[in-house]
């Protein structure tokens, strides 16, 4: 898939402009402050309907406005051009149209223009905490298969009855009459098909990113990505009796409580290089390193099983990293689809035709520059 234009209006820091990429690596560059990011941001959105940077798209209309607009042509690999307009407004939320005919159904829409990301936003996944790797890991899979955002979007409307009940039981102090049941059993049988999900498309994803990794540094540095499924299982036959019995195992406390203390809405995973967790030992460009890979393991995971290339957006790929890091990872991203790349580093620096075409980013506007 391609990203041939898009048009940004009343978006973050830029009021209106349009600009036209190259098919293959775009560079953008620019000072501090200028957007950047924003353009990237826009583009994510655009083709996902989710900010990388933010949970509340309307944080993204521009100060002194009512509402954003993003339009993109794109090119499907198979030759299908479509439209894609999003348009979020300060009091109606956001809305998705493809050729112009409105989606109703997000969860039908995540998944058709595939994108990854690396950001500096995502430095939450190497450092932060579970829940930002569990955003990540649905972001994914979501984007993968159907079936998957169907049976997360089920399992949180299940959880949420299940918590109703458990609060209002903690609250008036009732004597437990068994009400959990039905709902203890529709979140094992929607659960096992989210916990299986996981683990087969992270088992892939850890193959992949090691792979990659070690073509990024120096021969002594082994990455490892590691799923910590809430529920531990040596088989996908066992998921659901070992969910049941730790739902047993935590009934009192979930009562005590009044929250829900097992399933797949605790998973994590992690990352290690060379046996030590990254979380606690990596440096910086170790951390950058990883998050580049990832990036880049997602895009082949994506484009293996869907048959979609995904667009990749690298934001600051040039902080952090040395040049030995720095070439390798231009070199590799060579044999990719449509690449954008942002940086605060004037392309004077770059070799002659190392990119497509070039966008100098200053205050909102966007000019597109010739070598
Ligand atoms: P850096 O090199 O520091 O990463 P950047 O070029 O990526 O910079 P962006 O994050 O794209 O910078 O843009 C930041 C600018 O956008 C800031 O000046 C910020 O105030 C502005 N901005 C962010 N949100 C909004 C908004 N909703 N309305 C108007 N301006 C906004
Ligand atoms: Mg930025």
């Amino acid at each position: 898939m391609k990203l041939s234009s898009i048009e940004i209006i009343n978006f973050r820091n830029y009021k209106q402009s349009k600009v036209f990429f190259g098919d293959k690596k775009n560079y953008i560059f620019g000072k501090n402050a200028q957007g950047k990011s924003n353009l990237l941001e826009a583009i994510y959105l655009l083709c996902l309907s989710k900010s990388f940077r933010t949970s509340r798209e309307k944080e993204a209309i521009s100060f002194t406005e009512q509402s954003f607009i993003l339009k993109g042509d794109m090119k499907l690999d198979h030759g299908i051009d479509k439209k894609l307009a999003l348009v979020c407004s300060r009091n109606k939320g956001k809305e998705i149209s493809e050729n112009r005919k409105k989606i109703n159904k997000i969860s039908d829409f995540i998944g058709n223009f595939p994108i990854v990301v690396s950001s500096p936003e995502e430095y939450n996944l190497t450092t932060g905490s579970p829940p930002d790797r569990r955003k990540f890991i649905n972001i994914l899979l979501s984007q993968l298969n159907k079936k998957y955002i169907h049976s997360l979007i089920e399992y949180h409307r299940i959880l949420k009855q299940k918590n109703t009940i458990l609060l209002n039981w903690r609250l008036k102090g009732k004597t437990y009459s068994g009400e959990l049941e039905p709902w203890n059993d529709r979140l094992i049988e929607i659960g096992s098909i989210i916990i299986e999900f996981r683990n087969t498309f992270l088992n892939q994803l850890s193959d992949i990113i090691r792979n990659i990794y070690s073509k990024l540094v120096e021969e002594n540095e082994q990455l490892e990505f590691k799923y910590r499924p809430n529920i531990e299982f040596d088989s996908y036959e066992e998921i659901e009796d070992c969910f049941k019995k730790k739902l047993q195992q935590v009934h009192n406390n979930e009562l005590k409580r009044g929250s829900s203390l097992a399933g797949p809405h605790r998973d994590d995973f992690i990352f290690m290089i060379n046996g030590k967790e990254l979380k606690k030992y990596g440096s910086r460009g170790q951390h950058k390193t990883v998050l580049i890979s990832l990036a880049a393991a997602e895009y082949k995971l994506i484009k293996e099983l869907t048959k979609e290339t995904p667009i990749i957006l690298i934001d600051d790929l040039y902080s952090e990293l040395d040049n030995d890091r720095e070439n390798k990872i231009l070199n590799m991203l060579d044999s990719f689809g449509q690449v954008f790349i942002t940086s605060t580093e004037s392309f004077n620096r770059l070799s002659k035709n190392e990119f497509d075409k070039y966008f100098f980013v200053e205050d909102g506007s966007i000019q597109s520059l010739s070598f």
